[in-house]
């Protein structure tokens, strides 16, 4: 358009498009899926705003929340129309020009290396796959605040604004118009659009219609198909009709004539999954269900979920589902990371950003809460504040938790290993670990996060630890596997923290434990020296790490011993103190901890071990 307002795209999202326009990617139909996603989020909005004010509804077809889909064939054109909240012209330049989340080039890199578009919905950049099917793309939108714009591009580094004067007044919402490419011409099927929003945008919540034709049977008195075709060059004549002359002569008679009707055919069932009975929903529709929520376009099943209602003072149902793998940035932005549960009440949808409903530390669970007790009329702040929070927050946690748990039972880590003969390769064994293995390889930092951060599961989370031990082999042991090979004498749960395995074992700390048959635990993770300041006791029993001071072993005519042993040679751990000075030592002592090593140095019992010396040296955390 020749008086458009001309704009360049960010350079990031010029880089982007160039990747989605050059990409080799093959499923490019994830793109209908993206554009579908925003505009229910469109209609989200406006039915958010409709809450406290109804006018902002309209009336007539306008009220209707609904996503409509067309497709011209000859034109090689497919629209996509919302009724949705609508973009501004000030919207559009800034939505569908520049990208705002942190982190872009690094996702750009990797997206550019990988060849995997599977991340773009996550990452809130959806819009621009429709690059991957479209040359030209017009975006036509009313918001109530603004008149009526045309966005358009070409996906040659820049786009156009232009208030619309040519088409009809949308009253309110969007209209995406795709031109597609040539070799696009797969998406000019009906069918291929019914499969597509059938099996990516199934439990989308509004209604999504097609502009579908349906070849239907007209049955036609032979009559009428008599009189019509005396009429010369009247539509419905065929050749076949008015050859059958024998036919006419019999005015009882009937025919059947093709004829095609156009009509909106509702493609997707708008009953929500969560407020269906679980038995009823299959375990394909969940995954299904969960791919919707997740934005995660690859068609890996979730590992575990959880579908329930809460009763009593504070009622509302739930999904919870433990993703796959761990969110790309999980662990890195792990201080800012939002909580990803979606909020209803009474189906309405609210918002994506309720941090109070989950801890930090399960925020990598994705679901849906719908709650019958929130009030539906106050803001968003108002309703963060709401006292009814805190006790789904309560309920979400250990059902969660549970479920976390039952994982752990019914599908541990060592499932598979004792009988798998040739383990051909990494991937092949990878696929028949259990599913709790790859939960915890995933997932196991955020529970012992949970361990730090929340005194009131620390027992619950606990349970849910795995660890290798001087005992353990290769396979990842639990406390409670601990617990039961503990020897008879064994009062407490010892453990040394270091590095990694290989060093551990080689620690003269070992040596007498060992010896005299008892387990101790290997702590080799960073973040394992802050779980054991936090847990210090597990089933009555207390942690020892057997680095630091104050490690008993042995009877009681043993100690007595030892008392002894240390008394004569007084002396001479006095005159060692003495000549190490106390800036660099607090005690000389007589050990009974070693084998074969004849001296260690022990950090006290309140101090930083060894290995939090180095950590924080280094600041790994
Ligand atoms: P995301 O949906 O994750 O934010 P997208 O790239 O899909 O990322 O869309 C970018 C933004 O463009 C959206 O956040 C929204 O503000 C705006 N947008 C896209 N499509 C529509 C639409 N149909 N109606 C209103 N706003 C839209
Ligand atoms: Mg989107």
């Amino acid at each position: 358009r020749s008086h458009a307002e001309k704009f360049e795209f960010q350079a990031e999202v010029s880089r982007l498009m160039d990747i989605i326009i050059n990409s080799l990617y093959s499923n490019r139909d994830i793109f209908l899926r993206e554009l579908i996603s925003n505009a229910s989020d469109a209609l989200d909005k406006i039915r958010f705003l409709s809450l406290t004010d109804k006018a902002v509804l309209g009336e007539g077809d306008d009220a209707k929340l609904e996503i409509k889909i067309k497709l011209d064939k000859d034109k090689k054109i497919l629209t996509i129309r919302d009724r949705g909240i609508g973009m501004t012209k000030e919207d559009l330049i800034k939505n569908l020009g520049t990208i705002a989340k942190s982190g872009t080039a690094a996702f750009l890199d990797k997206m550019q290396t990988s060849g995997d578009l599977n991340l773009i919905g996550q990452f809130g950049v959806g819009f621009y796959s429709v690059y991957l099917v479209a040359d030209y793309v017009e975006v036509i939108s009313k918001h109530s605040d603004d008149k009526q714009y045309i966005w358009e591009s070409k996906a040659d580094g820049a786009f156009a604004v232009t208030e619309d004067t040519e088409n009809e007044p949308l009253g309110r919402g969007t209209e995406v118009r795709i031109h597609f490419k040539d070799e696009a011409s797969e998406y000019l099927e009906e069918d291929k659009l019914k499969e597509l929003v059938k099996k990516y945008s199934q439990f989308i919540n509004f209604p999504i219609y097609l502009w579908a034709s349906k070849e239907v049977d007209v049955e036609v008195a032979d009559e009428e198909v008599e009189e019509v075709s005396d009429e010369e060059g009247t539509e419905g004549k065929t050749g076949e009709e008015s050859s059958d002359e024998e036919e006419t002569e019999s005015k009882r008679k009937t025919e059947t004539i093709k004829e095609t009707n156009w009509s909106w055919e509702l493609l997707n069932d708008v009953k929500a999954v969560w407020l269906r009975s679980p038995k009823d929903v299959t375990d394909e529709e969940y995954a299904k269900f969960y791919h919707s929520l997740s934005k995660d376009l690859s068609e890996n099943k979730p590992l575990a979920w959880s579908h329930f209602s809460a009763e009593g003072d504070v009622e509302f149902k739930a999904v919870l589902f433990i993703p796959p793998s761990a969110p790309h940035d999980f662990y890195e932005n792990y201080h800012t990371s939002k909580a990803t549960l979606k909020l209803y009440v009474r189906r309405v949808f609210i918002s994506e950003e309720f941090n109070k409903l989950l801890p930090k530390y399960l925020s990598f669970l994705k679901g849906i809460v719908d709650s019958d007790t929130l009030p539906l009329n106050v803001s968003r702040e108002m309703l963060q504040q709401h006292s009814s929070l805190q006790t789904i927050k309560k309920k979400l946690v250990r059902k969660a938790l549970d479920l976390i748990r039952r994982l752990a039972e019914e599908d541990p880590e060592d499932s598979s290993d004792e009988n798998t003969p040739n383990e051909e390769n990494a991937d092949d064994k990878n696929e028949k670990k259990g599913k709790y293995a790859k939960f915890w390889n995933d997932f196991g930092k955020a529970i012992k996060l949970g361990i730090v951060e929340d005194a009131t599961n620390r027992a619950r989370l606990a349970k849910l630890l795995r660890f290798q031990s001087s005992k353990s082999g290769d396979k990842l042991s639990s406390l409670d596997q601990y617990i039961s090979r503990m020897k008879p004498d064994q009062k407490d749960i010892y453990y040394i923290t270091g590095q990694n395995r290989e060093q551990l074992e080689n620690s003269p700390f070992l040596e007498k434990l060992k010896k005299k048959g008892y387990e101790v635990i290997y702590f080799t993770d960073p973040v394992d020296e802050y779980v054991t300041q936090y847990l210090t006791e597990y089933e009555d029993k207390k942690f020892l790490n057997i680095s630091k001071e104050g490690l008993k072993i042995g009877s009681k005519e043993e100690k007595q011993k030892w008392k002894e042993i240390k008394e004569s040679f007084k002396d001479l751990t006095n005159w060692w103190k003495d000549v190490l000075t106390s800036e660099k030592v607090e005690k000389v002592k007589v050990s009974n901890r070693l084998a074969g090593t004849p001296g260690v140095v022990v950090t006290s019992k309140y101090g930083w071990s060894a290995n939090m010396e180095r950590i924080m040296q280094a600041q790994t955390l």
